[in-house]
């Protein structure tokens, strides 16, 4: 049999063109519409979220955190290295520098005990990436931006429809922990609009002002709703609401969440049972995630090293089947590497040279999981 497996293929519910549909023939197509209240809603109770706002990008909801929280130039943001460029971006675009942190030796997320000798009188804010969607240390770094009154934002891209259990045994949704958090619908999401985002706002101090930037700077969403008799100019801000036509595809996907978070979950815990026993004979690190902080986003293998790794991707490559690498460090990115501050970042470099993700789709089947695990074994031998 031939296989031909891509890394990721966006699933479709089959509800997606009719509501782009129905919100075409309701004249109403440009943002903030029924589409979008309904999504917003929808987060708004189902995770117990203060504040949603769709964004067209979770780049464009991370922008927006970093003007609500005032960033100015000077200002130190303490983030992974180990992330996408756009956590890093929406911060430097605000001419913040970028104070970066190690991962994990178990796990990429920031090494929450790194962070306190990292922190200065110019620190404004943490910025944990839940890789995988798995929940960073979220315990220590709250209580550290307590102590030393810093805003947390959440980079929540991949974690969607997860949870975080507190050292107390309080347990919270991801995304409704820090002052902000940013979530991603793009297309190799959980969740998807193509492209898309949400910003969520648990920090009732920036309720007002998040709505304004989303409108351009003015303040039309509460013109609408007949707070104001005029709306005009109150404040900066940008275009950062998507339109009626995407936040109506996502609600076709939010209907259906439980579905794909089942379907996911399961094919997630098949690459577990298929890879466990023996990535740990050849060296492969897996991830150890507990069900109920699994949200099934990417199944990823740590490998002994960069030929290993690459040895793998080619192998399955040859099969037709597509596995990819992540992130490249971005302490020791072309645009960064002048600029960080010379400190090495052992566990950050460790990713950039051995991490793998595989395919993980809705429509993959268990038996594909099962080829393509028997692949990876032949790989190596
Ligand atoms: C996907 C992703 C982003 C960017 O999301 P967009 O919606 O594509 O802008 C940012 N951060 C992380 C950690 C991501 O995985």
């Amino acid at each position: 049999m031939n296989y031909n497996i891509p890394f990721n293929k966006p699933y479709l519910t089959g509800k997606e063109t009719e509501y782009i549909e129905s919100a075409v023939k309701s004249g109403k197509i440009s943002g903030n519409g029924f589409f979008t209240k309904k999504c917003q809603t929808f987060f708004e109770e189902r995770y117990g979220f203060n504040k949603c706002l769709l964004t067209t990008s979770c780049t464009d909801a991370l922008e927006m955190a970093a003007i609500l929280i005032d960033t100015q130039p000077g200002d130190e943001i303490i983030m992974p290295s180990y992330t996408f460029v756009s956590t890093a971006n929406a911060f430097v675009l605000r001419g913040a520098k970028i104070v970066f942190a190690d991962s994990l030796a178990n796990n990429p997320n920031i090494d929450a005990d790194s962070i306190e000798e990292l922190i200065t009188s110019k620190t404004k804010a943490i910025v944990p990436v839940h890789y995988a969607g798995v929940g960073c240390d979220m315990d220590k770094i709250m209580t550290l931006a307590n102590k030393y009154n810093l805003f947390v934002i959440e980079d929540a891209a991949q974690a969607i429809d997860n949870y975080y259990t507190f050292k107390n045994g309080e347990t919270k949704p991801l995304g409704s922990i820090g002052h902000l958090s940013a979530f991603s619908f793009h297309e190799t999401k959980n969740i998807i609009s193509g492209e898309g985002g949400m910003l969520v706002i648990n920090d009732k101090q920036f309720e007002n002002r998040s709505e304004i930037i989303w409108e351009k700077g003015t303040n039309r969403s509460a013109f609408f709703r007949g707070e104001t008799d005029k709306y005009g100019w109150v404040d900066h801000g940008s275009s950062f609401l998507p339109s009626e036509i995407i936040a109506a595809f996502l609600w076709a996907q939010l209907e259906n969440l439980d579905d794909i978070q089942k379907r996911r979950k399961f094919l997630w815990s098949s690459y577990f049972e298929s890879l466990n026993v023996f990535a740990k004979t050849v060296g492969i690190g897996i991830p150890e995630i507990p069900a109920h902080m699994n949200n099934a986003h990417m199944f990823y293998l740590v490998c002994e090293n960069l030929e290993q790794r690459s040895g793998i991707i080619e192998y399955l490559k040859s099969k037709n089947i597509l596995s990819v690498f992540h992130y490249l460090s971005l302490h020791s990115s072309p645009f960064y590497s002048e600029k960080h501050d010379g400190r090495i970042l052992p566990e950050s470099d460790r990713y950039t040279d051995t991490l793998m993700r595989l395919p993980l789709y809705y429509e993959l089947s268990d038996s594909d999981i099962g080829k393509i695990s028997q692949f990876i074994k032949e790989s190596l031998k």
